[in-house]
Parts: C-alpha cells; structure tokens; sequence
C-alpha cells in the first residue's frame, strides 16, 4: 500500500532523509521510531506530500504521490504533532470544514461526524467553539477530522499525547478496528510502549537511514536481547550503548551490591 523507495531529503548540508526504502502492506499498523533529529517528521512531511524530495519516490496504491498529489492526497488523512484548528469554529462546523474539502457528500459527512463524535464522548459539545475545547478534546476531534473522508492511508504523528487513560484506550482501539478493515497506518512515535503495544511492525531510523525492521520479537533477537523490554533494544539498535550498558548495570546491581544501583 505505501512503497517509498530511495528517499532521500537533504536540507543545505543536513541529510535528513537519506536512501530510505519501505514497503508497508495493506491493513499493517507501521511503527515509526527514531531519537531526535532521526528524520522521522521530514519523512512524514513527504509521506504526506507537504515536502519534496531531493530524490526518490513513494507510491500509494500504487500511485506516484509526488507525480499525481492530488489524487494521492485524496486517499491519506494525516494526524500531524502539532495540530492546526480554527478556535471560532464549533468542533461540528470544524467537521463539516473538512469534509467540504473532500467534497464529501453532505449526508455521509454528517453521518460519519456523528459517528466520530459519538464515539468519542464529543457529541454534548459539538456546537461549542473550539476554543473552549481542552487539549484533549481538541485532539479527538483533529482525529475525527482526519478521518472523516475514511482515507485508505493514515498517517500519524504522535498520536496520543494529551489524552487521557481513557483517549488513548479509545484511539488505540479505533486505529486496530481501522487496520482490520483494512486502513494502513504509518505512526511516528517517540513512546515505545506505543510502538509495543499497538504495531504489528517497527521501523527504527537514525541519522535519516532504517537501522532495523521488523516484529518487537524479531528486533530483540536482532538486538541479542531475548528478554529485555523495547526501550534496551531501542537503545542497543541505534547504538546507543553507554546507556544500554548503564541499564544493563542497573538491573544487575541493585542496592547494597557493587555498582551503581538503584537507589
Ligand atoms: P524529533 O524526534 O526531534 O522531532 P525527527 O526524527 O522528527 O526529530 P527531523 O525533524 O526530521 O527529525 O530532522 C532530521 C534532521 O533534519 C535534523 O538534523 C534536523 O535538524 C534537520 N532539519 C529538519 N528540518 C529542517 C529544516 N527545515 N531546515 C534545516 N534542517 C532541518
């Protein structure tokens, strides 16, 4: 569904993006991780056409995203980190923004802005400004929004920072239900219990290149590391071993015995 193939976007003299090759299949919850300044949010950028390549290319449904964005974008709904919503608009208006950008048919968009708000606990407050939305609020309903023209391709920043337990149990349980009726989702993160719980791959990029791919199962034996949770074979892929160590160190000295412990 999403094939991205020697990408790379250079900025000056930083290669953000630097030879990338990717192939995410239909209905697959694609985990995106990466430390700062891995490259994550430019690849992002050009997943959703917001950024040009300096050479490469990504189809979507076989579609050339760079030679027909239109049609491309017509297909991707994109959560980005740092969302944008009109304050003046109610969170329904909001809705009926979006879908009028789509050119959605007006009684299947109400009906889906309905269902969104229904789900979650939004419909009491559809018809109050944005800006007395709290933070969360205004992250369900940017997730409603992108997904009220029921795109093939979800692309996902950050998905659940600023909601609650409860928010982020509905969002996980909406992007699983959304990939077994065969949605793809491509979603960054910088939480690992995220990528653990939620992917049914991981893709880890540092210094704009994949460091590793593959199931948890199958990173922690590319890591050596059958038992250890993501975040050591996260630090162990991307090198970083003098905290992969310390870790290391921690766990097997504990207070009283040598070495630093835990105090
Ligand atoms: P983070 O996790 O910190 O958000 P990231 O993985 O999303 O990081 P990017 O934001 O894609 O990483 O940045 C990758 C590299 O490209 C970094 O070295 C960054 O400084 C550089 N970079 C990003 N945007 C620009 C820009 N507009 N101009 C110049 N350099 C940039």
């Amino acid at each position: 569904m999403i094939s991205i193939k020697g990408l790379t976007k250079k900025y000056d003299s930083v290669t953000a993006v630097d030879g990338l090759d990717l192939e995410i299949p239909r209905g697959e919850l694609f985990g995106f991780l990466g430390p700062n300044g891995a490259g994550k949010t430019t690849t992002i950028k050009l997943l959703v056409g917001l950024l040009k390549p300096t050479s490469g290319s990504i189809h979507i449904d076989g579609m050339d995203l760079f030679k027909n964005p239109l049609e491309v974008k017509k297909i991707i709904g994109y959560i980005p980190d740092r969302p944008f919503l009109y304050d003046k608009l109610t969170g329904w208006e909001y809705l009926e923004f979006v879908a009028g950008l789509y050119s959605m048919e007006i009684n299947v968009a109400h009906d889906r802005a309905e269902k969104f708000l229904n789900f979650f606990d939004l419909d009491g407050f559809a018809d109050e400004l944005i800006e007395g939305y709290s933070h969360g609020m205004k992250q369900k309903l940017i997730i409603s929004g992108a997904l009220i023209h029921n795109p093939t391709v979800l692309v996902v920043d950050e998905p659940l920072v600023g909601l609650d337990p409860k928010g982020a149990r509905q969002v996980k349980q909406l992007f699983q239900d959304l990939c077994a009726g065969g949605t793809t989702i491509f979603l960054s993160t910088h939480s690992l219990g995220v990528a653990e719980n939620m992917c049914h791959r991981v893709g880890i990029i540092q210094k704009g290149r994949i460091v590793a791919m593959g199931t948890v199962d199958q990173l922690r034996s590319q890591a050596k590391q059958e038992h250890g949770d993501l975040e050591e074979v996260f630090l162990k892929l991307t090198g970083d071993s003098d905290f992969a160590s310390l870790l290391d160190s921690l766990r097997s000295t504990g207070p009283g015995k040598e070495g630093p412990g835990l105090k």
